[in-house]
């Protein structure tokens, strides 16, 4: 029996985790879920939007799957997501973008993975805002260090890119395409412009693809491979990034195959993993047993495959395939018409892919 904690998450978040929860029970895995609360639901009870115990379930357990949570506005309370992946230290964000028959898109046949790095890069939240004291005074230490002069009306954010965090995502994104099969590893930069950051990102991925001879490796610059993926996407199998191409290279993967609706996710690191759906708590529909389930069940197939559960993670996902391809059984934003009045609603496609699961 292994233990999962589940986050229930608020706006829709509650029902896309019970059809989730539903779907894999269904498929036989042995999982004991601890229910846990997080979002702006309890924040009246529990006078914060994430409570310790919420943590502490995912430290001891080690694994969670998160349903989405609303970003408090004009409440003083940072984002939750960013706030639990910084406790747990999940360096890595892992959005497998994939071609389901049935799902409306430009392209098919797409089987890609994006490996992106979650801590350092133009995101690490180093920031020095424009006039402040401090920026000034950076400011007049570059000006003496530097040929090239910054003026004193410049907002700064500082772009750290270090050997042991490209290290430990470069690693992952290898060890990942080895346990799963997968047969390439693209590295992306733009070390032809930012030397020292991309270009050190560069120097360590292809000295970390050295310990990996069975598996092809080569590298993109960032603005090719933003051309490439739209043009022949098929050629890319996984892909890893720092965290500011990866933000805007995995939106647009998902993109390819069809939306956020399909696009699952996972936040991983050395003590502890969350698998999550890419989009968000979506407020208007909630309550409404209306959306799709699929990106969280999908992150919940992620979920299986990284805790070992090999055949219930293919069920699973051959299960939501098969609905989606038959196109009878599905929510709203899955029909060519989004008033088609035959559209099921959120716990209705949970059956559906339950009775799938049981037919096989
Ligand atoms: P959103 O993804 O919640 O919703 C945008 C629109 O996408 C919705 O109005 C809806 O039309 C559609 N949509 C989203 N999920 C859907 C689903 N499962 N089925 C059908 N349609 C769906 O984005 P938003 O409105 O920008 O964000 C709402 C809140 O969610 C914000 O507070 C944001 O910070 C938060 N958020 C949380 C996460 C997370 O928990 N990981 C991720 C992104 C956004």
């Amino acid at each position: 029996m292994t233990n999962v904690t589940l986050i229930t998450g608020d706006g829709i978040g509650p029902e896309i985790a019970e059809a989730t929860r539903r779907c894999i029970d269904a498929t036989g895995a042995d999982i004991k879920w601890e229910i846990a609360e997080a979002g702006v639901d309890i924040m009246e009870t529990k006078g914060t939007p994430l409570p310790q115990e919420t943590i502490d379930s995912v430290r001891k357990n080690g694994v969670a799957l998160k349903a989405p949570i609303t970003t408090p506005v004009g409440t003083g309370f940072r984002s939750i997501n960013v706030h639990l992946r910084q406790e747990l230290d999940l360096f890595a964000c892992l959005r497998p973008c994939k071609s389901y028959k049935g799902v409306r898109s430009k392209y098919s046949d797409i089987d890609l993975v994006i490996v992106r790095e979650n801590t350092e890069d133009l995101y690490a939240g180093i920031e020095y805002e424009k006039g402040k004291d401090d920026t000034i005074e950076l400011i007049n230490w570059i000006n003496k260090h530097s040929k090239r002069p910054v003026s004193n009306t410049t907002g700064i954010s500082i772009k750290p890119i270090s050997v042991e965090g490209t290290e430990k995502i470069v690693r992952f994104a290898f060890d990942y395409a080895q346990k799963m099969n997968r047969r390439k590893v693209t590295s992306v930069h733009k070390a032809n412009i930012m030397k020292f950051s991309d270009g050190l990102w560069l120097e360590v991925s292809r000295k970390v693809a050295t310990d990996y001879p069975d598996i092809e490796f080569e590298d993109r610059i960032v603005d090719n491979m933003c051309m490439q993926l739209i043009q022949k996407p098929e050629l890319y199998d996984v892909i890893v990034l720092p965290n500011l191409y990866g933000d805007i290279l995995s939106d647009l993967c998902a993109g390819l195959v069809g939306g956020l609706g399909v696009a699952p996710g996972a936040n991983i690191g050395e003590k502890g993993a969350i698998f999550e759906a890419t989009h968000g708590s979506a407020p208007k529909y909630a309550g409404q047993n209306k959306v799709n389930p699929t990106a969280l069940i999908l992150s919940g197939v992620l979920m299986l495959a990284h805790l070992d559960m090999q055949s219930e993670a293919r069920m699973l996902e051959k299960a939501v395939a098969a609905v989606i391809s038959e196109g009878k059984d599905v929510t709203y934003d899955m029909k060519a018409n989004r008033n088609d009045p035959t559209a099921v609603g959120t716990q209705e496609m949970a059956d559906a892919i339950i009775a799938k699961i049981k037919s096989f």
